[in-house]
């Protein structure tokens, strides 16, 4: 009954606000009965994590009646934090009426907030497991931190599509796959929900690169945004997801955060969102259009959402009725989740034991093992006594990527450190660096005057300079490197600035592996070519209000081939190697190369060739070309495993458990072929704009389509054991279809694979089509001999298509053909079934 009456409530505002902004709350071009939800669900909130208070509805109300203008615009733009606890964003409440306030934090891998938490593997890897069940268990975890750190709300998940292996913040995300993006998408919601904090999902919609996201203009057709795109995003608000971030780009020609048929047409009218829309940070772009779409928030601050907003209601381009519903939104939101009770919930104190032990079980369950010649892998008898382990990460782990999804750890072991405990006493575990990525102290006796730059610390408000000068005897690469806590001393060679201020992308945007000294400091880089002769150097450092501490160090030519020397001959020396590579990656840029950075692929090259039982363990943001690949004994694929990724990867390399991960992402053989390859207008866009002319062939869609053989296809993983699919049927099963068939593990270990279903176009519809879309899957664990039967359930949407004209999905009928197998290149099983109409 009290939601009836908030119903009522929220239904007499929004008409109001409808008529106010010259529009109703389903606009015209929405078909009829489009702005009932879709599938039959109800357009209630999913159930509450924590049971509305009786009354809460008309207390909603009442609160809405004494609101002041002023203090209804505050609720709909963030602002300082009196009581910083270091995450993104915060919204004062209105204390005199008992309105608590909100604090934002991201996000996807872990909570990033000014304390240590738990640095969850990279969602990446998460998806890689194939596993719902186990989405929602790292959304659990991420729920209870947020909750024991303060937050009300996760600026997580993140399920914008893999849509170019270069988008720098593909480790943040799930997949190029819609089908499996939505299901991790709703599972992750779920999790962080059931513990009482508020998910956001985010990017909506099209944020699918770095590149230009401010101001690019994505243009996609109806067709292309349901079936790709969107999938995740209503998936996350079926199950509920209380707030969804609004993107930083265009779409269709209008900014995200003030799309009227992104936000009022379809997120509310169609899927029947009833939470609230928040910006990205600084994503709003207008005060009028913006409200009229339906953004209710605006993040961080109140550019345009707060005195202007103010002044559009005074001067009546906006009816306060439309303020008053966005602030019903975020009030109901936050009463569904007990945030405005007269006694809120007590926090949860962290639990960081349970946190690890989930971070260790994800990173092994979505390690993809992409190759294993001659049994390299796994490390078993004398390979595992005698090894190298070699390249920067397998000192420094390489815990998670940089941006607003960096996390600092509770602790993070050195993936040396795990494989030598492993290894046992009785074995002999060389390292070597192979490349040194924070560069050695400068050589003493090298400046004139003499002086002490390798830890430096400036006091508050003193400034301390250096000015002198070095003499090489020869020509050299010089690779040049600060790290520093406080402000970045300003460091000049030459005359010209080494590291000068970066445009764009704030300086704060710490994190990932380059950006990261082991001991925390921040670190810029840069690589010249030095004369020989004499250098001139001046540093001044600015202690500024809280002092600061710098470092200046260097990697020479010279000191590369040296190290790359010591690799070659720890590899002879031992019976295998693991060799840990990297590729860095942050939000603010996509990478400008598939290719490992660095001198990386000289490394493998010449340490696979000094010993072909080397291992190479990737830690990388997406897919990475490897012209190495043949050289190779294993190739194992750990992307950013988060704080337990060193103890994982051991686990794995050691064979204590089965590579459980496939790959949620097409590997391309080279940068030409991949869906966004040779057409700019493609990727990156030109003139600030962008279509996505691959249509509803995203990721290995467009490989199929087009016929182009990739590195590793979709769906792809190796197991340590071997497994036979026998023996297919399908049949209609209510809405959908049933698939049945065998799969046998045929070695002698037990594994873990995930078998998965494709499914071909329908006949009947003429509606681009993939030649095989991902239609369900199930991961399983068999013993040595073991078979199952697999029942694999596949849903309406399934055999669904967007009809454009029609503005709805349409169902696929007609002869159709169903795969089975192991990868969406490794398919051995084929059925046809006629699909009647629904
Ligand atoms: C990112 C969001 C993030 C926000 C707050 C933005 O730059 O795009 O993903 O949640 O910052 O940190």
């Amino acid at each position: 009954m009290n939601e009836a009456v908030s119903r009522r409530a929220a239904m007499r505002i929004a008409a109001a606000a409808g008529a106010a902004l010259g529009a109703a709350a389903c606009a015209p071009a929405v078909p009829p009965g489009a702005c009932a939800p879709a599938s039959g669900r109800p357009p209630a909130a999913p159930p509450a994590p924590a049971p509305a208070e009786p009354g809460s509805a008309a207390r909603i109300d009442s609160l809405l009646e004494r609101l002041t203008l002023d203090e209804k615009t505050a609720l709909l733009h963030g602002a300082r934090d009196p009581a910083p606890l270091g995450q993104a964003g915060y919204v004062p409440g209105v204390r005199r009426l008992g309105i608590p306030p909100l604090r934002l934090a991201d996000g996807p891998a872990g909570v990033r907030v000014a304390r240590r938490a738990t640095a969850l593997p990279a969602p990446v890897l998460l998806a890689s497991a194939f596993d719902p069940a186990l989405a929602r268990e790292y959304g659990r975890v991420l729920g209870r931190e947020g909750r024991a750190l303060g937050q009300d709300v996760l600026l997580a998940p993140m399920v914008n599509l893999i849509r170019t292996p270069y988008a720098g913040r593909n480790f943040e995300t799930f997949s190029e796959d819609p089908r499996l993006t939505a299901d991790l998408a709703g599972a992750t919601v779920r999790g962080i929900q059931d513990e009482g904090l508020v998910a956001a999902v985010k990017h909506f919609a099209l944020n699918n690169q770095e590149r230009g996201r401010d101001t690019i203009d994505v243009i996609a057709s109806e067709q292309t945004l349901h079936e790709t795109e969107l999938r995740g995003f209503e998936a996350a608000v079926a199950a509920g997801a209380g707030a969804v971030m609004g993107a930083y780009n265009k779409v269709n020609g209008v900014h995200a955060c003030e799309s009227r048929p992104l936000l009022d047409e379809l997120l509310r009218g169609r899927w029947g969102f009833d939470g609230w829309v928040l910006s990205d940070w600084g994503a709003a772009h207008s005060t009028v259009a913006a409200v009229r779409a339906g953004l209710d928030m605006e993040m961080p601050g109140g550019t345009h959402l707060g005195t202007p907003l103010r002044a559009a209601v005074h001067g009546g381009s906006v009816q306060e009725a439309a303020v008053d519903l966005a602030v019903h939104r975020i009030l109901t939101t936050m009463d569904r989740f007990g945030l405005l009770a007269a006694r809120p919930a007590a926090r949860p104190p962290r639990d960081a034991a349970a946190g690890a032990r989930l971070a260790r079980k994800v990173a092994t369950a979505g390690a993809v093992l992409l190759r294993n010649e001659h049994g390299t892998l796994p490390l078993t008898g004398p390979a595992a006594r005698s090894l190298a382990v070699i390249g920067p990460t397998g000192q420094v782990p390489f815990v998670g990527g940089g941006g607003s999804a960096h996390v600092v750890p509770d602790g993070a072991e050195a993936p040396l450190t795990a494989i030598r405990r492993r290894a046992g006493k009785g074995a002999a575990v060389g390292h070597a660096l192979g490349e040194d990525l924070y560069g050695r102290a400068l050589p003493a006796g090298l400046l004139t005057p003499a002086a002490a730059l390798d830890d430096r610390a400036v006091g508050p408000g003193q400034v301390w300079r250096h000015e002198g000068e070095f003499r090489l005897a020869a020509a050299d690469e010089w690779t040049l490197l600060v790290h520093y806590t406080g402000k970045r001393p300003a460091v000049r060679l030459d005359g010209a600035e080494l590291f000068p201020v970066r445009q764009g992308m704030a300086e704060h945007r710490e994190g990932g592996l380059l950006g990261t000294a082991p001991d925390g400091k921040a670190v810029r880089r840069r690589t010249l070519t030095l004369a020989a002769g004499v250098h001139r150097l001046s540093v001044t450092a600015e202690g500024g209000a809280r002092g600061q501490r710098f470092r200046l160090r260097h990697v020479t030519g010279a000191i590369r081939a040296a190290d790359l020397a010591e690799a070659v001959r720890t590899a002879k020396a031992a019976r295998s190697v693991v060799l840990f590579a990297y590729a860095d990656a942050t939000e603010g840029s996509d990478r400008a190369s598939l290719a490992l950075p660095g001198g990386q692929e000289k490394l493998i090259e010449a340490v696979a060739a000094a010993n072909p039982r080397t291992t190479v363990v990737l830690n990388t943001p997406s897919a990475t070309t490897m012209p190495w690949l043949s050289r190779t004994g294993a190739v194992l694929q750990m992307y950013y495993p988060g704080q337990e990724g060193a103890g994982a990867t051991a686990d794995v390399l050691f064979g204590d458990v089965d590579p459980g991960g496939r790959l949620t992402q097409t590997f391309p053989a080279d940068e030409r072929r991949t869906p966004v390859g040779g057409d700019p207008l493609r990727y990156p866009g030109v003139g600030g704009r962008q279509e996505y002319a691959e249509g509803v062939h995203v990721g290995h869609r467009w490989y199929d389509a087009r016929r182009v053989t990739p590195l590793f296809p979709f769906g792809h993983g190796l197991s340590y054991t071997t497994w036979q699919y026998e023996k297919l049927t399908v049949r209609p099963e209510r809405s959908g279809l049933r698939a049945e068939f065998t799969v046998r593990n045929t070695g002698r270990r037990k594994g873990t694979d995930v078998a998965q279903v494709y499914l071909g176009p329908s006949p009947d519809l003429r509606l681009d089509q993939p030649v095989r879309a991902l239609a369900g899957y199930r991961r399983l664990t068999l013993a040595p001999g073991q078979a199952q039967r697999v029942t694999v359930d596949i849903d309406a949407r399934a055999l669904s298509s967007w009809d454009a004209e029609q503005h709805a999905w349409v169902r696929g009928t007609g002869r159709r053909e169903l795969f089975a197998g192991r990868s969406s290149g490794d398919l051995p099983l084929r059925a046809k079934v006629v699909v009647a109409s629904g």
